[in-house]
């Protein structure tokens, strides 16, 4: 779905990332992990163009997004996004915030896009708070939200920027329990976290970053068991 060419992001002076090379099929599951500051977030905001890098390619089903996009909008829709802060619609109830998108951008029309966004809350275990606000509901149950708003737009892939990082510890399960039955069925995923056991259960591959360059790229037991690369041992002493 995603084929990254020697991509490259600065901020300044400040090389973020540095030729990265890397690849999605269809339903795979792929965790990148690494440290504060190694450039994963950014890599994730390149792909669906949060962030505009600076050279390189980003194919996306075999075209250079880069140089042929009509509608960044539109585009954006095929990569649903998660992220740690949530970013829910404050003002909008539950089921609102899963059609708002649907009806805007995707122009399917409210009754259409009203029970996609039911099916999708169901799915997130969110079916019973179609009438809630965001600042009703708990950090699990708002990130619930958030993935069946990203669902709703029936994206090719999901993108999930540390999900769980800004949730108190006993609601981190549930989330990843979501996380872990969609990948089950088969959803292709992205996933940037700290959760190494989670990473390891469900991750066809696993990409560690370093200093914006991608150090390994393997499945959860080369990268884990037998990590090639001194940076990556030591990453995961300290991480695991
Ligand atoms: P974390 O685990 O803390 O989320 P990360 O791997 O996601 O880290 P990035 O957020 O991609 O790292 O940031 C990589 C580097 O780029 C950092 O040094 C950060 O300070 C810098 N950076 C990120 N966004 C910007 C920006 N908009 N302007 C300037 N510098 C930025
Ligand atoms: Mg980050």
């Amino acid at each position: 779905i995603i084929d990254i060419k020697h991509l490259s992001k600065s901020f300044g002076s400040h090389e973020v990332l540095k030729d990265i090379n890397f690849s999605v099929e269809k339903g795979e599951v792929v965790t990148v992990i690494g440290s504060s500051g190694s450039g994963k977030s950014t890599l994730l905001r390149c792909l669906n163009l949060l962030e505009t890098p600076d050279g390189g390619e980003v194919n996306y089903e075999g075209q250079n997004i880069l140089t042929h996009m009509e509608d960044v909008n539109e585009y954006r829709t095929k990569l649903g996004m998660v992220f740690q802060q949530f970013n829910l619609f404050n003002n909008c109830n539950v089921l609102q915030n899963c059609v708002l998108g649907q009806v805007r951008v995707l122009k399917r029309n409210n009754v259409e896009a009203k029970k996609i966004a039911e099916e999708y809350l169901n799915v997130v275990g969110m079916g019973r708070y179609l009438n809630a606000r965001p600042s009703q509901l708990s950090g699990g149950q708002k990130q619930r939200v958030a993935i069946a708003r990203a669902l709703s737009m029936k994206p090719r892939a999901l993108l999930f920027d540390e999900p769980t990082s800004a949730l108190d510890p006993e609601m981190v399960g549930e989330v990843l329990t979501v996380m872990k039955d969609l990948a089950k069925a088969g959803s292709t995923m992205i996933i940037v976290t700290h959760e190494m056991e989670f990473a390891r259960e469900v991750s066809d591959r696993i990409v560690f970053m370093d200093q914006g360059v991608i150090v390994e790229d393997g499945t959860p037991d080369e990268v884990f068991n037998h990590p090639q690369h001194e940076r990556t041992k030591a990453f995961l002493k300290r991480a695991l």
